[in-house]
């Protein structure tokens, strides 16, 4: 096929994420990746500004992962699972469970986020049928989160933001309250845990838990809240018989600063998924995370196991590379490449809140975000920002840098230069 042709039939019968089959957004073919920079099939070389979709945060085609998949692909691609073991997927438990909160004693793999949600999800109402409280199967969340795309994963997602809101009528109907309103860095008030408080107050018997993203919601606003709201949320679930389920899918691995966000505000969860930049960007793998209680209350119920098993579980190519991204990660003193490239980022953004479209600029890790006062034309932004040689995918109203953290600090102001010419129309 030539390019063209390739190009054609893609958009003729090759779906693309959230997009359209009768009047479909373009899209750029990729020749390849290295480090951080993505080659178009024309020749054209893009800085990427998203490490594919938080991913990749060691860029692309690295010799150390490359190596890693290499090595393991000799010996085992796949095995099933059930009845086998095997060490790529142990060594990747020891390594995960040593850098989770110390609580976390059980790790169950999945194939992707989505997954890992719907398993701790899985895992709560388990945990409780298991007690006699059959009751206690809905969940409780706050606006703004996205925590995947799957049905039950859906159900805890934004109404209105989460990109769901079309199921609204099928989907199970969960207990909302409102986006924690003390924002990152701004003094704790207490009124700001007050809905969650009457919420469990009232339904704690119907709530078998909480589901949250710790201190940054992703794909559902871009938003930083106080850690604070999960050191009083931790003590009302303890108080009103809730777990509590910290989704790191999007926050875990260093983006926010710390290797996993809940190290901001030092309360432990229940239920912990981690999934995206497990891997370095190169397989889908996730992981639900649970303790040694939950985990052997669920298996005194009825079922006397945990109902779930994926056909690819703990795939040993996606737990060998992961085993060598984590390794590469704390190798590397990604701790301070992510707080230089925060300072970069508050710095070369800041000048964009005085733009007339720009509602606000926030910087928290590796994460910059302009939130504008009205939804982008992603096509027309998608062009210009190629144009400009940058990769940067918005949606709605949020226009945002998550880069790879092996970036220099000239090819992130290459980033951000590109960024605000294009935003400010200059
Ligand atoms: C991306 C994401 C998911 C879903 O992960 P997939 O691998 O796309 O299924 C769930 N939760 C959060 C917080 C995410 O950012």
């Amino acid at each position: 096929m030539t390019t063209q042709e390739l190009l054609e039939f893609d958009r003729e019968h090759v779906w693309h994420p959230y997009t359209s089959t009768i009047n479909p957004l373009p899209v750029f073919p990729v020749e390849r990746v290295d480090g951080v920079t993505i080659t178009l099939a024309d020749g054209r070389q893009l800085i990427d500004g998203m490490s594919s979709w938080w991913a990749a945060v060691h860029g692309y085609n690295h010799p150390v992962l490359n190596k890693a998949v290499e090595e393991q692909i000799q010996k085992m691609s796949h095995v099933m699972f059930g009845g086998f073991t095997h060490r790529p997927a142990v060594e990747l438990a020891a390594k995960i469970l040593k850098l989770a909160p110390p609580s976390m004693d059980k790790l169950f793999y999945a194939d992707s986020g989505s997954v890992a949600v719907e398993v701790a999800m899985k895992m709560a109402i388990q945990y409780w049928q298991s007690q006699g409280f059959g009751a206690k199967n809905h969940f409780a969340t706050i606006r703004s989160g996205y925590h995947g795309d799957t049905w039950h994963a859906m159900s805890v997602c934004d109404p209105v933001t989460g990109m769901h809101g079309i199921f609204s009528g099928v989907l199970p109907v969960q207990y909302f309250i409102p986006q924690p309103s003390v924002k990152y860095g701004e003094a704790w008030d207490e009124t700001a845990i007050r809905p969650l408080q009457d919420l469990l107050e009232k339904k704690s018997d119907e709530i078998a838990a909480l589901i949250l993203e710790p201190v940054v919601q992703g794909a559902g606003g871009m938003y930083f809240y106080s850690p604070m709201f999960l050191v009083r949320a931790r003590e009302l679930c303890n108080r009103y018989g809730v777990l509590l389920i910290f989704d790191e899918i999007a926050t875990g691995f260093g983006r926010t600063g710390k290797l996993f966000a809940w190290e901001h505000a030092g309360v432990e969860p229940d239920v912990m998924c981690i999934g995206k930049a497990l891997t370095g960007g190169y397989l889908t793998l996730s992981a639900t995370m649970t303790t040694g209680k939950i985990a052997d209350t669920i298996c005194a119920g009825e079922a006397g196991c945990f109902m779930h098993g994926p056909t690819f579980m703990a795939n040993p190519l996606a737990c060998a590379v992961a085993s060598a991204s984590i390794s590469l990660l704390l190798e590397s003193n990604w701790q301070q490449k992510v707080l230089s490239i925060e300072k970069q980022l508050k710095d070369e953004l800041s000048p964009a809140v005085s733009f007339r479209g720009v509602e606000e600029v926030r910087v928290l890790g590796a994460i910059g975000v302009l939130e504008m006062k009205e939804p982008v034309d992603m096509a027309v932004l998608q062009q210009r920002f190629v144009e400009e040689g940058i990769w940067v995918r918005p949606f709605g109203r949020l226009v945002y840098l998550m880069p790879p953290f092996i970036i220099t600090s000239e090819e992130l102001s290459r980033l951000t230069h590109g960024l605000l010419k294009v935003i400010g129309g200059k």
